[in-house]
C-alpha cells in the first residue's frame, strides 16, 4: 500500500505513511536552498535512502552531530547556528531535520532562533520521532542537566513521515517508541488499542497503520491545545511517576530508554487511576500485562520511593505542592489535572515493585 495520510493545515503539511517521502518530494521545490541536519547513525542509515527518494534536491550543506541525548546541547546548537552562518543559510533557505527526537529538537531550536526565524522540516526517522517527538512544535535543548530547559514552540513547514526508515532502527528504540504508541491509545484511542493486541512489539508485522493512526492522535491533539493549556496534558499520562523513575536511572550508572520509564509510569499510573478514577481493575491488569509482554520490570525498590517523590515533587508538573496527574477515566479515555495525594503515589509504585493484583 503506498498511499500516505495528507493532512494541510494552512500551517503545517504532514505526510504520513509508505510512499510519504515520494509523495511529499515536490515541497522542497519551494526552497532556493536546502540544508541537511542528521546524527551519525541517519548519516549511515537513511541520507542516501532520503536523496534518492527526493531526485532533484539540491543540498547545499550537511551538518551533522553525535548520536545520542548528549547532542542536545547549548554546544551543539552553537556548532549549528555557526554551521548555518558558514553555509551562507538565509532566512529563505530550508533545514531539514532528518532523524530521531534528538535531531527534531535540537534542529526545529536552532532554525526557530537563527536570523529570528528560518523554515524546516522534520523527516523523522525512529519510530518515537514519527508517532511523537516530531509532531506538536515543541523544540529545545538539555541544559544544566535538566531536559528541554531551554527552547520553543515553533512549527515546522512539514512533518513527512515514511516507516521505510525504521528497518535499519535497533530493538531498543523499537521499544521505547512502543511504549508511546500505547499511550496514545490508552489516552484516546480504544481502536488503537484493539489493533495493538496482546502482543509485544516484536510481533507487530504491519507498523504502517499503527503509525499512522498514532501520529494522527498526537496531530489532534496538538491542533486543539499546541501551548499544553488543556487537553494537550493528557499526553502526560505515565510521564509523571515515569519521569521520576527516567531520572532516579539517570543518576544511576545504568539510564534506561524514555520508553521504558513511562511503560513502568502508566503501569503506576493505570493503578492510581482505578483508586480515584473510574478506569475498572480489570483494566489496569489488562494494561499492565500487555506493558509486561514488551517490557521487562525495572530494578526498583521500596527504599527507591522517598528518591522518586522528591524527584517527582521537583517536575515541572508540579505546581504549588499539588501532585496533579493526567490518569485514564476507562480504556481510550483520559483527564488531566487530577490532584492526587502522595501516600496513593507511593502504593502505586508499591504496586508495581511488588508485582500485585489490582483489586
Ligand atoms: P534519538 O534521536 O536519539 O534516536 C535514537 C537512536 O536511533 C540514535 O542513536 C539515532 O542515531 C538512531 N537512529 C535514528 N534513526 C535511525 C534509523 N532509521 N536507523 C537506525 N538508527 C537510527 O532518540 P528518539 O528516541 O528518536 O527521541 C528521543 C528524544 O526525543 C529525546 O531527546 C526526547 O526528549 C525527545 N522527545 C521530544 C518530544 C517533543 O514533543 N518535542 C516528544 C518526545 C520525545
Ligand atoms: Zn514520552
Amino acid at each position: 500500500m503506498n498511499s500516505p495520510f495528507v493532512l494541510d493545515t494552512k500551517t503545517i503539511q504532514y505526510y504520513i505513511g509508505n510512499g510519504a517521502l515520494e509523495k511529499s518530494a515536490k515541497l522542497f521545490s519551494d526552497y532556493s536552498s536546502v540544508y541537511v541536519l542528521m546524527d551519525e547513525n541517519v548519516e549511515k542509515y537513511c541520507l542516501d535512502l532520503f536523496l534518492k527518494s527526493v531526485p532533484g534536491l539540491k543540498v547545499r550543506g550537511f551538518i551533522k552531530i553525535p548520536a545520542g541525548e548528549s547532542s542536545k546541547s547549548i554546544e551543539h546548537a552553537v556548532h549549528i547556528w555557526q554551521s548555518l552562518t558558514n553555509l551562507g543559510a538565509g532566512r529563505d533557505s530550508l533545514l531539514i531535520n532528518l532523524g530521531g527526537g534528538v535531531v527534531s529538537d535540537i534542529g526545529g531550536f536552532c532554525a526557530g532562533t537563527y536570523k529570528r526565524g528560518m523554515p524546516f522540516i522534520n523527516v523523522p526517522t525512529t519510530l518515537l520521532s514519527q508517532i511523537d517527538a516530531a509532531i506538536g512544535g515543541k523544540t529545545g535543548i538539555d541544559f544544566d542537566s535538566l531536559k528541554n530547559q531551554v527552547g520553543l514552540f515553533i512549527d515546522s513547514k512539514a512533518v513527512i513521515t515514511d516507516p521505510v526508515f525504521l528497518k535499519t532502527l535497533k530493538p531498543e528504540y523499537w521499544q521505547s517508541g512502543f511504549a508511546e504508541v500505547t499511550k496514545h491509545a490508552l489516552i484516546m484511542d480504544r481502536e488503537l488499542w484493539k489493533i495493538l493486541g496482546h502482543r509485544s512489539y516484536k510481533e507487530v508485522e504491519e507498523w504502517n497503520d499503527i503509525i499512522i493512526r498514532s501520529a494522527k492522535d498526537k496531530i489532534d491533539i496538538v491542533r486543539y491545545d499546541k501551548g499544553e493549556r488543556n487537553v494537550r496534558k493528557i499526553l502526560n499520562f505515565g510521564h509523571t511517576v515515569g519521569h521520576a523513575i527516567e531520572s532516579h536511572f539517570l543518576k544511576s550508572d545504568k539510564p534506561i530508554t524514555h520508553g521504558q520509564a513511562v511503560a513502568a509510569g502508566m503501569i503506576c499510573e493505570a493503578w492510581i487511576s482505578a483508586h480515584i478514577e473510574q478506569l475498572e481493575c480489570n483494566n489496569v491488569g489488562e494494561i499492565t500485562e500487555r506493558i509486561d509482554l514488551s517490557f521487562q520490570r525495572l530494578n526498583i525498590s521500596e527504599k527507591d520511593i522517598p528518591e522518586l517523590m522528591q524527584l517527582m515533587r521537583q517536575d515541572k508538573k508540579i505546581r504549588n505542592g499539588e501532585f496533579k496527574f493526567s490518569l485514564l477515566r476507562r480504556l481510550g479515555k483520559a483527564v488531566h489535572d487530577v490532584v492526587v495525594e502522595p501516600e496513593l503515589i507511593e502504593d502505586s509504585i508499591r504496586f508495581y515493585i511488588n508485582n500485585k493484583k489490582c483489586e
